[in-house]
């Protein structure tokens, strides 16, 4: 239901009326800050953004939302990478910003759960976790914009998942506002709990197109009290992948990143204005940067020496930091990559997954398959590969027209996808469907799934006011609803 453009202007005004004043925003300057994601290819001015400071807040603005027919979307820290954050709806969209929802409500380490509220950044959660001595294990490079709302939202992975697992695996409890405003409070920190049917996976992952999260209870873990890092050159994927079996195995379950980087990351890394120093004595085709941690009685150092002195048939050179400072120093190739992988332009992101034993072959087969049908485009390759996860991106030739620039980037994308469709893995890894991964997510998937969904999205949100368009078809296009 979407309200004609006079109606929709006494629905603003009679929102703005009901919501504690301060709440909306309307202004031209204030809402552009609210309409560009991280990538800058994301555009979308907002109707209203609304900036709720409690539950109770987010209730009454769905309330009257659903009431008035007006489009909502939630909105984090802006960092999702499939463009589902911004408005888009040609009806116009109210986006519902979390940032005022900010609070750590509780940690406790007795139960190694914390409660944070949606709109915590989560560098800032993380930093609460480690005053009880715990950590919060989701990490990756946006964790000092993005949101914990955002991060259940589009159940992120990042480099811990290995050990971790992603945030579906470290939630425990959830509390939702519904498209009509009223709260389901499922904030439990219980680890075991049977009760019927586990419903706050539906909202993990579901990109605001179900309700607006405004808290997670979330497991946290002992502080490590010993971290390893190092960085290693081995002659290919494949020989990357081996090792990674064996330190699966010999490094008991201490293992917590297993990251591949191929030598063009590493050239685009030294190269960057950080100017970071070519890491091994001479260059190799690929680079692994491992990482465990422990606490307790372990000699973590003596154990990834061992490993690495034992792995000699596999790893032609490698460097283990001596000092947190070089560890970091290490992880800043990785960071310093994917900054300036598209060297300051626009670049095609890719996020697939094959099953791990699968990797190698699917590396060789999607770079041959793009070097055979694009020559001219430049592949990015790297990835979590401990989870099987590989991004594989495109950086288009100096000086491409930005028509022929969509062009390259449509065509590889799909000579990605026919590859990943022939080893049987994911479109995406990590970061969800959104708008940008939407027609091919529709074109693979099962009707059952699909149909499933849809009877999920319509009792939920049975006016479809919620993201709608994002991960399905908006309601009467492309044959939902
Ligand atoms: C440099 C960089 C590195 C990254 N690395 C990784 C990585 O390693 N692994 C990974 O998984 N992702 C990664 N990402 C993607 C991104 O950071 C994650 O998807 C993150 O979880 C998004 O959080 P956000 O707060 O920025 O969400 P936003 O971008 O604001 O929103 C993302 C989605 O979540 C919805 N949403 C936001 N808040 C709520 C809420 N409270 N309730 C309901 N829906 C909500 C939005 O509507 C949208 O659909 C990376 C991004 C960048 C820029």
């Amino acid at each position: 239901m979407n309200a004609p453009p006079t109606l929709q202007a006494k629905a603003l005004a009679a929102l703005a009326a009901a919501m504690p004043e301060g709440t909306l925003l309307t202004a031209d300057r204030e809402l552009e800050r609210y309409s560009i994601d991280w990538t800058g290819d994301h555009y979308g001015r907002p109707l209203a953004v609304a900036r709720p400071r409690s539950v109770e807040e987010v209730s009454l603005l769905m309330r009257h939302c659903s009431t008035e027919g007006l489009h909502v979307v939630p909105q984090g820290g802006l960092t999702g990478l499939v463009g589902a954050a911004v408005a888009s709806h040609p009806a116009g969209e109210v986006v519902v910003s979390l940032e005022r929802l900010n609070k750590v409500r509780s940690v406790n380490p007795i139960d190694f759960a914390m409660i944070v509220e949606a709109g915590c950044i989560l560098e800032d959660a993380k930093k609460q976790a480690e005053t009880a001595d715990c950590i919060l294990p989701i990490t990756f490079g946006a964790q000092g914009s993005c949101r914990i709302g955002g991060n259940v939202a589009t159940n992120a992975g990042g480099f811990n998942v290995l050990r971790y697992g992603m945030t579906r695996d470290l939630v425990l409890g959830l509390e939702v506002v519904l498209a009509d405003g009223r709260v389901w409070n499922g904030l439990k920190t219980l680890r075991k709990d049977n009760r019927g049917y586990d419903l706050k996976q539906i909202f993990i992952g579901s990109e605001g197109t179900l309700g607006v999260i405004t808290a997670a209870a979330l497991k946290i873990f002992p502080k490590p009290t010993q971290v390893e890092t190092a960085l290693v050159g081995v002659a290919s994927v494949e020989k990357a992948m081996e090792l990674y079996a064996r330190a699966r195995r010999e490094c008991s379950d201490l293992l917590t990143a297993f990251e591949l980087i191929l030598r063009g990351g590493i050239e685009i890394a030294i190269n960057s204005p950080g100017r970071l120093s070519d890491p091994l004595s001479q260059p190799y085709p690929v680079y692994v940067l491992i990482e465990a941690s422990a606490g307790g009685r372990v000699d973590l150092r003596s154990l990834l020496d061992g490993f690495l002195a034992d792995a000699d048939d596999i790893v032609l050179d490698g460097v283990v930091a001596s000092s947190r400072a070089q560890g970091d120093r290490l992880w800043l190739l990785r960071e310093m990559m994917v900054e300036w992988q598209g060297r300051g332009g626009r670049y095609l992101r890719t996020d697939v997954s094959v099953p791990i034993s699968g990797l190698s072959a699917f590396v060789t087969d999607a770079l041959a398959a793009l070097k055979q049908a694009h020559p001219e485009a430049l592949p990015v390759t790297y990835g979590h590969v401990g989870d099987g996860n590989i991004h594989l991106n495109v950086v288009p030739p100096e000086h491409m027209n930005p028509e022929d620039v969509e062009a390259l980037f449509h065509a590889t994308e799909k000579v990605i996808f026919d590859v990943i469709d022939r080893h049987g893995g994911s479109i995406s890894a990590e970061h969800g469907i959104g708008k940008v991964k939407q027609q091919a997510f529709l074109e693979r998937a099962d009707p059952v799934a699909l149909d499933l969904a849809g009877r999920i999205k319509d009792a939920l949100d049975p006016l479809h006011i919620m993201s709608e368009g994002r991960i399905l078809a908006a309601r009467g296009v492309g044959g939902h609803g």
